[in-house]
């Protein structure tokens, strides 16, 4: 593990996604962080899946229960909102970012809410949720611990299921005492302790508890979650109002369909063969219950989903269950970490995920760019979507449209003249035989060549050197 004392840099906020990624690239402490925890999950998936011999039927079970899913999104949802709404629930509808936002923002309004606590929802993040109810007075307090970590530092998650991956403890102890206003020891015991006494006490006076879902699962209108800390259990039955807010693919057609997801979800997220808390929600308190919230309230977003449904290629990306072992396995993502993509979702699902439902933002159209096309993503996704086609899809897109740089474009213009032909092809190794022997520290190679070494370039070409019987 690297050093406690080291420090990293605050996320840049740059439009431009190159120096999002220089940024993140000089910062040694956060790409050794990000490689060492993504390197433990990593393993632990891999161990994971060899004590389930059975692991791959599984995965081809997950990605049929996906697909189908998604081939009949209306028809669930439907169920799933007359379920909900029988059990006592009800159901919202949110087109757009703003829109989500704007119905939390209001229930709370409405309700008199002064404090709402959160559990972990990346669909939260998405909308810009804290933002919003900052804005109308209402303060949202991230009760996972490291989404809490990460809301103290004013930052945003850099991992899908670990949001504080690119922390150290000597900063999270330095956010702590900040918060504390008293030196805190530096163990993870103390840290812990102060984080689960302050927060518990928030518990008790929240009137608005916010979550995300895993799934809704249709036949029963019922919301799961999982968790492996204990506030998610607190946050939807302590406080009178639960709003749990969902992308409209979360969907599962049946509880034994959730069954499967149960067991796939936590092996490749964690390695874990369950997941430490799962929590079933079906409606709200009922008169006999003990606990449970008064009101219960899904907000099922949009947001450019609904478009990408009607794309036979694109629409896979919404079969995604968000375990984040795409982030683990990515060269990419582990030297840059979360920060640099400028996105709520990193690494090669964020990659695919970001640019497709937000197309006209500047800043996300460079992300498919973001991958050395390996495959290891889609080889390690439980259900099968083939990121690295899809990726390659949206670069495609992007050329069609003419919105990669000029350079870019030229590079690619004279890229497909000379492998055109043979005599081209032959006139190109010429050129880059020239080019190599002046060195390549030079002209646009000269900041890709700065940690690579090139071999030194042959006298003559390997055609020339076949013709003449050498090879
Ligand atoms: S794309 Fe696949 S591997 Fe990546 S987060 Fe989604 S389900 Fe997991």
């Amino acid at each position: 593990m690297p050093s406690e004392a080291e420090v990293t840099t605050p996320p840049s906020q740059s439009p431009r996604f190159s120096e999002r990624v220089q940024r993140a690239l000089g910062d040694l402490f956060l790409r050794k962080a990000v490689r060492f925890t993504a390197d433990r999950l990593r393993d632990a998936r891999a161990k994971a899946v060899v004590e389930k011999p059975d692991f791959d039927t599984l995965r081809s079970a997950g990605r049929r229960i996906r697909t189908e899913t998604i081939a009949n999104l209306d028809h669930h949802l439907s169920t799933f909102r007359s379920n909900l709404e029988r059990a006592g629930g009800t159901y919202h509808t949110a087109a757009d970012r703003e829109e989500a936002a704007r119905i939390v923002v209001a229930l709370a309004q409405s309700r008199g809410v002064k404090l709402a606590v959160k559990s972990k929802s990346m669909i939260s993040e998405e909308i810009h949720l804290n933002a919003a109810l900052e804005a109308a007075g209402i303060e949202p307090l991230e009760t996972d611990l490291g989404e809490w970590i990460v809301q103290l530092a004013k930052e945003t998650p850099s991992h899908l299921i670990l949001p504080a991956i690119h922390k150290s403890r000597a900063q999270i102890r330095a956010l702590f005492e900040a918060h504390a206003g008293h030196p805190l020891a530096e163990d993870t015991k103390t840290l812990a302790g102060y984080a689960r006494r302050y927060l518990r006490q928030r518990f008790l006076v929240a009137d608005l508890g916010l979550s995300g879902c895993n799934f809704g699962v249709a036949e029963s209108g019922s919301v799961a979650i999982f968790t492996n800390e204990g506030n998610g259990r607190l946050v939807t039955t302590l406080p009178r109002i639960h709003v749990v807010m969902m992308g409209m693919e979360r969907i599962v057609p049946t509880l034994a369909d959730l069954g499967t997801m149960a067991e796939l979800l936590p092996r490749s997220a964690t390695g874990q063969k369950l997941t430490t808390y799962l929590n079933i929600l079906t409606g709200p308190r009922r008169e006999a219950e003990i606990d449970g919230p008064d009101e219960l309230h899904v907000i099922v977003l949009d947001g450019g989903r609904r478009r990408l449904l009607g794309d036979p290629e694109l629409r896979e990306i919404l079969h995604c269950i968000r375990c984040g072992a795409c982030l683990n396995v990515c060269p990419v993502y582990r030297q840059i970490g979360g920060h640099a993509y400028g996105s709520v979702y990193p690494g090669p699902i964020g990659a695919v995920l970001a640019p497709s439902l937000v197309p006209d933002d500047p800043s996300l159209i460079p992300l498919p760019e973001a991958s050395s096309l390996c495959g290891a993503c889609t080889e390690a996704c439980p259900v099968q979507i083939p990121l690295d086609s899809l990726l390659v899809r949206l670069r495609h897109d992007a050329v069609k449209a003419g919105r990669v740089p000029r350079l870019q474009r030229l590079g690619q213009r004279m890229g497909a003249w000379f492998l055109a032909g043979p005599r081209r092809f032959g006139f190109a190794g010429w050129i880059g035989r020239k080019l190599l022997r002046r060195g390549s520290k030079f002209g646009p190679l000269g900041a890709w060549s700065q940690a690579r070494d090139l071999p030194p370039a042959p006298d003559r070409s390997f055609r020339d050197q076949w013709k003449g019987g050498e090879v």
